[in-house]
């Protein structure tokens, strides 16, 4: 029909279907960022402790780094004092990921990222322990293949993202093609920048597909990393580690700072919370990450499926 008055007619079903979406859209998106407050949630008299939702990047409010002590660690003092309440959070996070491996409903993306040397890979070791390993599963990404090179740059981490019931871990991740390629000027900022909105989109429809969402940056200072750069040189067991390129990176330095405060402020969102977590302490590292993932997991509140049936009348056959 071409007359002016089904057109007209037309555009109102489309613009009153498209407010219905929307609200549709709203909602299920209100009801994922619930769980992205876990402390609201789960915890009977804040501030849990530790203090973990102080680190979590509010959307909107945008971060300065350099107001973010990377040595703070609260009233802890020392190793010794946090160990028991580490175990607990790790106990906690088998037993909820259990749960969610049952359930098989859900899942959770973990996202690591810090400087090198800034500990995502013994964040891992001490946080994971004690996981059944069938739920939980690590990708690290390193520079880009030829093959995934070739295709749009979510493509590969699309491919790794949880399915129901299970916990990925990103050892690096998609914000590395906001970080690494604009620090080396991979490709041109007309490439780069776009790609935050690209990747709040892409959260975003995980997040609304069950994945809960929640990213990590390890801070340390850069006389942090000067010392365990010094500690792997010294040790002729970390000397494998030792990677003459961290100290060309070390150089940019500044350049990557501001680059993740950018990604940082432009990527925490509602249902993808950003944690900018004081890493110098690795024992305080562990526990604040431990306990975000463990208190979140329990907000997400994972159910056993419900038993078949009958079954107090079951008798097993010999
Ligand atoms: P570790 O040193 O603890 O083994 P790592 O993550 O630093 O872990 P490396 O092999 O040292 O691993 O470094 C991987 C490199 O790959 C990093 O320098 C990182 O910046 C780079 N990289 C990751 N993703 C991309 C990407 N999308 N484009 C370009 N470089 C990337
Ligand atoms: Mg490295």
């Amino acid at each position: 029909m071409t007359d002016g008055t089904s057109t007209t007619g037309s555009r109102r079903t489309a613009g009153a279907a498209s407010g219905r979406t929307r609200a549709a859209a709203a909602a299920a998106t209100e009801d994922r960022a619930r769980t992205v407050r876990p402390e609201q949630v789960v915890v009977d008299e804040p501030p849990p402790e530790p203090d973990y939702p102080r680190y979590r990047v509010e959307p909107g409010t945008g971060v300065r780094l350099a107001e973010v002590d990377p040595d703070e660690s609260e009233h802890y003092q020392k190793k010794k004092q946090v160990v028991p309440e580490l175990e607990k959070q790790r106990k906690r996070i088998a037993d909820l990921q259990a749960r969610l491996y049952g359930e098989n409903r859900r899942s959770m993306l973990l996202v690591l990222q810090a400087m090198d040397t800034g500990g995502k890979d013994g964040t891992i070791k001490h946080v994971f322990q004690g996981v059944n390993p069938q739920g939980c599963q690590v990708w690290s990404f390193k520079a880009p293949s030829a093959e995934e090179s070739g295709h749009d740059f979510l493509w590969r981490y699309h491919q790794r993202v949880p399915p129901r019931g299970m916990i990925h871990i990103f050892n690096r991740s998609h914000y590395e093609d906001v970080l690494v390629v604009r620090v080396k000027g991979l490709v041109p900022e007309e490439v780069w920048r776009p790609r935050y909105e690209v990747i709040n989109q892409f959260e975003h429809a995980l997040a609304l597909s069950g994945v809960t969402v929640l990213k990590f940056y390890l801070h340390i200072s850069k006389e942090e990393q000067k010392r365990r750069l010094e500690s792997r040189l010294a040790d002729p067991d970390k000397r494998w580690k030792f990677s003459a390129n961290d100290l060309r990176e070390r150089r940019s330095w500044d350049d990557y700072m501001a680059a993740f405060e950018e990604a940082i402020t432009n990527t925490s969102t509602d249902v993808a919370p950003w944690y900018v977590v004081p890493a110098d302490n690795k024992w305080y590292r562990n526990l604040v990450i431990a306990r975000t993932i463990a208190d979140t997991l329990e907000a997400m509140d994972p159910q056993f499926p419900a038993p078949e049936a009958g079954l107090d009348q079951v008798v097993v056959e010999d």
